[in-house]
């Protein structure tokens, strides 16, 4: 088990506070620190900090397989980790987006080599054949769009703003109230051309405006104001009416929300620790400056409308809470160790501790001692078996999914 050194991706969303805090480094930082990422992904792998100097983790990982990974994980995923664990800082919102299922994925990645697209070309979606399910779990109160809600509650929102230009559109929904009408609403709204879009987005934003000053209902005025943020941040964008077909989520720490394939969602503020499987698959359908492909979002969007459900996990008595998802590439986890309680970690799978407040101690059988303070964490090879922990502090734990072993 070895220490990790950890890259911060510097998207302009991020936060200038959030993950400098977290690493103990000066803040403000000098750019928007928005994402760190914890594990062996190519692209930006973390590195080890073996007593033989810095190693990059997919290295180590690629040269032994089993050893690290054991040979369940390796003999199902090969010779890469199946999982990435991100915290997550966004002091502005991301953009709207849905991943594909497997199957879509295995499609679109072999329809896109057919065609001869780079894998790094701007206007690629489908970088790999991979699904990307994900879990954020809040380690702030976190803000996020999460799914088409339910169409009564869609067309009583947006009946409020008492926009004569929306009851068109209202009305699709409203004749309708079912996955198709959610269907032929969003699609209508993100496809309409700028000369009709641009006096909606007024028109809506001006409803927004003046009914703040006469709602108290606190979820109405969520969305009003969410709408107008997305409008301001992304002027022109569709997103902040489509916003007003989306469940508004609150998250408050230690709370999660799993985002299974085809689930509409953009991420608004907050910090959080992320879990995904090891992909790069994203659509996207507005509020962004990056690639938009509204037909292929279309293709592998969910319409089932509803509540989502907010994950508290399910604590075993003894300090940790698993977050529980059908996902096989990843487990997540939340440690939280009083001192003097020692806690036997065993495992047949890779692992990562990350540390997020505290200091914990690991040691292994074979006497390797670590120390992992807030905004460490540690590798732990599928090998290294038996480790105990001990110390105070919280730490979330990330895995290979409990369906793998
Ligand atoms: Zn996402």
């Amino acid at each position: 088990m070895d220490l990790m050194i950890n890259s911060v991706r510097p998207y302009a969303w991020g936060s200038r506070t959030a993950i400098a805090e977290l690493l103990g480094d000066p803040t403000p930082s000098p750019h928007p620190q928005a994402e760190l990422w914890i594990g062996g992904h190519p692209a930006d792998s973390s590195v080890l900090d073996t007593p033989d100097g810095p190693r990059p983790l997919h290295q180590v990982i690629a040269e032994d397989p089993v050893g690290q990974l054991g040979s369940a994980t390796a003999e199902r995923y090969g010779a890469r980790l199946p999982f990435l664990l991100k915290v997550l800082a966004a002091a502005e919102p991301l953009s709207l987006q849905a991943h594909p299922s497997a199957e879509q994925a295995a499609a679109g990645f072999a329809a896109e080599e057919a065609e001869g697209i780079p894998v790094r070309s701007p206007n690629r979606n489908y970088k790999d054949s991979s699904h990307k399910p994900e879990l954020i779990c809040a380690l702030t109160e976190f803000h996020a769009l999460c799914g088409f809600a339910e169409p009564a509650k869609v067309v009583h929102l947006m009946a409020s703003l008492k926009v004569p230009a929306l009851e068109h559109y209202i009305a699709l929904l409203s004749w309708q109230p079912d996955e198709h009408g959610m269907r032929a609403l969003f699609s209508t709204i993100v496809t309409l051309p700028s000369s009709a879009l641009e006096p909606l987005l007024q028109a809506v934003v001006a409803g927004c405006v003046a009914r703040l000053g006469d709602t108290r209902d606190p979820e109405l005025t969520a969305h009003y104001r969410t709408a107008l943020e997305l409008a301001e941040r992304y002027p022109g964008d569709c997103g902040a009416i489509a916003a007003l077909m989306m469940n508004r989520i609150t998250l408050q720490p230690g709370e999660a929300l799993y985002l299974s394939a085809g689930n509409l969602h953009a991420y608004l503020s907050g910090v959080g620790v992320e879990i995904m499987a090891n992909s790069d698959n994203v659509l996207r359908g507005g509020l962004t400056p990056k690639h938009v492909d509204v037909p292929e979002l279309m293709k592998v969007l969910d319409f089932s409308a509803g509540d989502r459900e907010i994950l508290r996990g399910e604590s075993d008595g003894h300090g940790e809470t698993v977050y529980r998802t059908p996902v096989a590439e990843f487990e997540l986890s939340r440690l939280v160790l009083t001192d003097g309680m020692v806690r036997e970690l065993y495992f047949d799978a890779p692992q990562v501790l990350f540390c997020t407040d505290g200091r914990l101690t690991l040691e292994s059988v074979d006497g390797n001692r670590v120390d992992v303070v807030r905004g460490r964490s540690v590798w732990l090879p599928a090998g290294a078996h038996r480790v105990t922990v001990s110390g105070e502090g919280v730490a979330f734990r990330a895995t290979v999914g409990t369906a793998e072993r």
